[in-house]
């Protein structure tokens, strides 16, 4: 007799096709952010979800960016597992760049094609097939399943994820979360740097340029700046003894490598810092009297924006020319969960079912979500498809990984809700 669970398999197996078609179609319903606009895409998950009959609300308080909310009760008492994935990508830039129309879901080469098929699509495509898939087998579960698919999580959260945590909590706030943002079949994320982004503004007098003996150059000191900031990166580490214990093992460091690129190894551990935008100068023959700089910082996880601003302002005592402000909806602390949550070891042993090496424990360079259900206390899990062209031209994923995570998502998801 075949089990339920054996069941789920040979479903998921049998459908297959209808999900690959199903993730297809959600690709060629655009939904950049900015501008932002989802409802199209929405739109195409619930008639999804109204077609299985399965329960959900959609949660707008932004009508151009509405959320999806379902919960079901399975037949026992037992824990509460949130799924979540964010509907919203990043914006196509010029479509003449890419080999098939970003918003076309083309399938060619084994590969769904188009803007958010790594970023996150195809895991939000799991959370909805685990979702609708489990709720036919709820009368053997136990606990209760939440689906949570937002928009506005590529601009921060605040009418997605964040408004779901701070308004609908009953349903948003399980016990454990599992999200499919891009990861890599080779790896499980448990936590995730922190983000401290700074506008720099440098003032001068100015002149004009055949005068240069009348002012400093605005464009000049922040070239000086930048080299002193570079340094940032010797701050020492603070992560915790229980994360560092996880991440600097080398096996961890070798499938960072692998899920996000060789030499990720190098700074996953360290603050980094990258000078995103530079606007200095009016035009070639004036002395620029104004240099505007913004710095998008990396904390590893333990370090503290304290930490890092209290250094920054050590150095910009030798720049009195300069000053810093925070961006304060765009700078978020580091987060993580308990790297032996069973979670884990579940999305481990589904993987390796599935045929998979078995995933290796992470930390996320890039922010995701799960960093608002953290702060809320609820544990959250990465297992996503390999990041691909995330955010560049020609974005797509291989019909092969987007099949296993799904499935690896139903599994674990089951598997979390039996115990
Ligand atoms: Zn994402």
């Amino acid at each position: 007799m075949t089990t339920p669970r054996q069941q789920l398999i040979e479903l998921l197996d049998r459908d297959a096709e209808r999900m690959v078609r199903f993730l297809s179609e959600f690709l060629a319903k655009p939904s950049a952010n900015p501008p932002g606009d989802t409802r199209e895409a929405t739109a195409f998950v619930a008639d999804f979800l109204k077609a299985e009959q399965v329960p959900f609300r959609i949660v707008d308080p932004q009508p151009e960016m509405p959320n999806i909310l379902g919960t079901f009760e399975a037949a026992g008492a037992g824990k509460h597992l949130v799924l979540n994935g964010h509907i919203d990508v990043f914006p196509a830039g010029d479509p003449a760049d890419w080999q098939h129309d970003p918003w076309s879901g083309k399938i060619v080469d084994g590969r769904v094609w188009g803007r958010g098929a790594t970023d996150m699509k195809a895991g939000t495509t799991a959370s909805i097939m685990t979702y609708a898939y489990l709720y036919r087998f709820r009368e053997h579960l136990k606990g209760k399943l939440t689906l949570t698919a937002v928009s506005d999580e590529e601009t921060g959260g605040k009418w997605g994820t964040r408004y779901l945590l701070e308004n609908h909590a009953d349903e948003a706030k399980g016990d454990c979360v599992l999200n499919g943002e891009p990861s890599d079949p080779c790896a499980v994320r448990f936590a995730e740097k922190g983000t401290l982004r700074l506008t720099f503004t440098i003032r001068t007098p100015g002149a004009h340029g055949a005068y240069t003996h009348r002012s400093k150059n605005a464009n000049r000191i922040a070239g000086h700046l930048m080299d002193r900031l570079d340094k940032l990166v010797d701050i020492p580490p603070a992560m915790p003894e229980s994360v560092a214990a996880v991440v600097n093992r080398p096996e961890s460091l070798a499938a960072a490598d692998q899920a996000m690129g060789e030499g990720t190894s190098t700074i996953i551990n360290k603050v980094t810092v990258n000078y995103g935008v530079l606007r200095g100068g009016l035009k070639v023959n004036m002395l620029p009297g104004t240099c505007v700089m913004e710095a998008d910082i990396r904390l590893p996880v333990g370090t503290t924006r304290e930490t890092v601003m209290a250094e920054i302002e050590t150095i910009l005592a030798d720049f009195p020319e300069a000053s810093v402000a925070v961006q304060e909806a765009a700078s978020n602390p580091t987060s993580h969960s308990d790297p032996t949550h069973e979670m884990i070891a579940l999305v481990q042993q589904a993987a390796s079912e599935l045929g998979r090496p078995r995933p290796e424990v992470i930390c996320s360079l890039g922010a995701t979500d799960c960093k608002h259900f953290r702060y809320h206390g609820v544990p959250a899990y990465v297992y996503g498809v390999p990041p691909g062209n995330m955010s560049m031209a020609d974005e797509s994923v291989a019909i092969a990984d987007f099949l296993h995570v799904v499935k690896t998502h139903a599994l674990a998801a089951f598997d979390y809700l039996s115990a």
